[in-house]
This record gives structure tokens, sequence and C-alpha cells, in this order.
């Protein structure tokens, strides 16, 4: 790739944990029952996503790596607003192909007998070829940043890069309760939900019983007025939660993102009741009207900025503070 193609791929993956997120979302945006990720050496080595949902066809895959090119923006109010998918921009498998050896394999739902794939290394794309394989996509992304020496370098330690490989394939798990998600590590299970819908039971598949057991639900009732439209979700109960890290999934009109005004808010509801060693643990869902919130801060699409995040902050605060209360905490 040029200068500049590599520099715009960059944009879109900074790390393993980006190429996860991209084709998690697109597995996600293909009706997928279910995700399998699995990483090699954090990710660094490979990545491998699989689903079983809508697959492609010879020509879609083709047409699926060229830059600029989206299956999803049908008509201009796509693009102004309401999107139900999660990509959009229609680059992110052109960049990871320009920095990686990738290989795609997929077979439609409809349509065919067979699949079909195509490899594409350091942003050269080879031929379709027929391939044997299920109804569903499988993207493996290998040696990472190969021919980007200057980012191959920059990456952290397997074991760094893979705890961000986890907590972006917790965060998707947990806004979809009802996809059968499963993470492997070096050929280890790290978790796997049933995608039974529950929300509460995907907790306990991710991150086990004594978490699970110590969480308390939001009650959206009792938020006070605010741009916020809801807060819904799970927080952990001050005493009996043993976090020794920060958890927290926040959620912004069912997109996972990080939002300052979202963490201090939690934090401080929090305030004075944890243990010095202790974190709170949250999955918090909140809906507001998407013109009070700037989705484009940056192209990952993981941060946003809210017009009014003093209001948010508070609703928030006080539906975290309403759960505690609840429990005694
Ligand atoms: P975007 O998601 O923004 O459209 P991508 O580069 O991520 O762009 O994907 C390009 C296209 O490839 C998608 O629009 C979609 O048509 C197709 N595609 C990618 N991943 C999958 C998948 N797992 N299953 C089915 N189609 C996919
Ligand atoms: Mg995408």
């Amino acid at each position: 790739p040029t200068t500049v193609e590599r520099i715009a791929a960059g944009e879109v993956v900074e790390r393993p944990a980006s190429v996860v997120k991209e084709l998690v979302e697109n597995s996600l945006d293909a009706e997928a029952g279910r995700v399998s990720v699995g990483v090699e050496s954090g990710g660094t080595e490979s990545i491998r996503v699989s689903d079983d949902g809508l697959g492609m066809d010879e020509d879609a895959l083709r047409r699926a790596i060229e830059q600029h090119t989206t299956s999803k923006i049908r008509t201009i109010d796509d693009l102004e607003g309401g999107l139900a998918t999660l990509g959009f921009r229609g680059e992110a498998l052109h960049a990871i192909g320009a920095v990686s050896r990738m290989t795609i394999t997929s077979r439609p739902r409809e349509g065919a007998s067979s699949g079909a794939e195509i490899t594409v290394e350091g942003g050269d794309v080879g031929a379709v070829r027929p391939a044997g394989c299920p109804v569903g996509t499988t993207v493996e992304v290998e040696d990472l940043f190969y021919n980007v020496p200057a980012r191959r370098k920059y990456l952290a330690q397997d074991a760094t890069e893979f705890a961000h490989v986890n907590s972006v394939v917790t965060a998707y798990a947990l806004a979809n309760p009802d996809v059968a998600v499963t993470l492997e590590h070096d050929g280890r299970e790290i978790f796997a939900t049933a995608g039974r819908g529950n929300l509460t039971e995907t907790v306990l598949d991710v991150y086990g019983r004594e978490v699970a057991e110590a969480m308390i639900e939001i009650d959206g009732g009792a938020l006070p007025d605010g741009p916020l439209e809801s807060v819904s979700g799970l927080v952990s109960h001050p005493e009996t939660n043993r976090a020794s890290r920060e958890y927290l999934s926040t959620y912004v009109n069912g997109r996972f993102v990080t939002a300052d005004a979202v963490r201090d808010a939690v934090l401080d509801a929090y305030e004075g009741q944890l243990a010095s060693d202790r974190y709170p643990f949250a999955v918090l869902f909140v809906e507001v009207n998407p013109a009070l919130v700037d989705v484009n801060v940056h192209p990952r699409k993981m941060d946003v900025r809210f017009a009014d995040s003093e209001g948010v902050s508070e609703q928030i605060t006080a539906a975290v503070e309403d759960a505690l209360r609840r429990e005694g905490g």
C-alpha cells in the first residue's frame, strides 16, 4: 500500500483489538446468531472471527475488500441518522487487508451450495477461489502490521493486547445476549455465552458466578429529568463486588462506547463506598436523542461526546445511586 493508504489504515486499525471490533461488528450486522473469536499471541499472530450470518457470494466477497464499498448505506436518510447497522463507511476490511495477510471465507445463506474465499496480502488482492465451508463468514487475519514495522514495534506485550481484545469481545457479548459469543486465546476458551437473550445470564457466562451474584439491576423508573431517555443495566454491589480492576461496559443507543461523562458519573455514585483496592463493575445502557450525542469524535467510533454532559452525568449518578441504595449499599 501507499503511505497514504497506510496512514488511512492506521486510523481504523490501531491494534489487534480494533481488528476484532470491526470483524465482530460485521458479524453482528450480518445477523449472526453465533460469533466465535479466536486469537493467538494476543492477536499479534492471528485473529479469527467466524459467524453463521448472512454470508457473501463471490461478487460480494470481491466488493467487500474494495475501499469505501459498503452494502449498508442505501439512502441518504441512512447517513443522516437512524443507522441500524454498526458499520457504514466500508473501509474496515480494506484497511485490515492493507496491513496484514487476510483471508475471508464465506458462503451465503441463500442460493449457493458451496463457499468461496479470497486472500489479501499487504493490500494485494488475490483471486476468488472456491472453498468448502458452512453458511456464514470466517475472517482470518495473520501477522498484523507485518509490513508496517513502526506500528508492529509499537504493539504492547501479548497479555496487554489480549486484555484489549477481551474487553471488546466482552462488550459485544454483553450488548447482544441473544447471540452466542465465544472467545479463545492460544486455544484456551476464555468464555462462551449461551445466547439465550438474558443479560444476567450473559454476565454469569462471561464473568462467573461471584460477579453475577453481586450485580444489582438499575430501575429505569427512578431516572430524573435530563437529556437521557433511559438508563438500564447492572451495577455491582459495593460490598460484595470483587473487581480488582475497573470493568465498565457502557452503551449509548446500543453502541459500545467510552464516554468520560458516563465513567465519571458511575465512579461518583460509588464515592466513599468501595474498599481501597476494589473497583465498580457496571454494564450500562443509555438511550439518548441522537441529535444530542456526537458519535464521530474519532474514526474508531469508540468515544462519544454529549451536548449536555453535565446533565447526562447527573442522571447516571442518580440512577446508580438509587440502585445501590435499594440494595443497602
Ligand atoms: P462496513 O461494515 O462499513 O460496510 P466493512 O469493510 O467492514 O465495511 O465491510 C464491507 C462489506 O463486507 C460489508 O458492507 C458487508 O457487505 C460485507 N461483510 C463484511 N463482513 C461480513 C460478514 N461477517 N458477513 C457478511 N457480510 C460481511
Ligand atoms: Mg464493518
